[in-house]
């Protein structure tokens, strides 16, 4: 039924403010040493996508449609 995002991660203006850790553990881990997050789960639906999105307040995170998109 729902299409599959892939999230994408581009620190280059990531903040560490964790919101995206909070938000989802599932999706990413924090890398103490870089004090920055770290992509584990990259395959979201689109709800999940929009709401990863939305939290970051430096638009670190992206998405796409994927090579796996599934349309029912
Ligand atoms: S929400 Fe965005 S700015 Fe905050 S830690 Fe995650 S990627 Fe970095």
């Amino acid at each position: 039924m729902n299409h599959k995002r892939i999230i994408t991660l581009d620190l280059g203006e990531c903040s560490g403010c964790q919101a995206c850790v909070e938000l989802s553990s599932r999706c990413f881990g924090w890398d103490e040493n870089m004090d920055k997050p770290v992509l584990v789960q990259c395959e979201v639906t689109d709800e999940e996508a929009l709401e990863l999105i939305s939290y970051c307040p430096q638009d670190c995170i992206a998405f796409d449609g994927g090579e796996n998109s599934e349309q029912v």
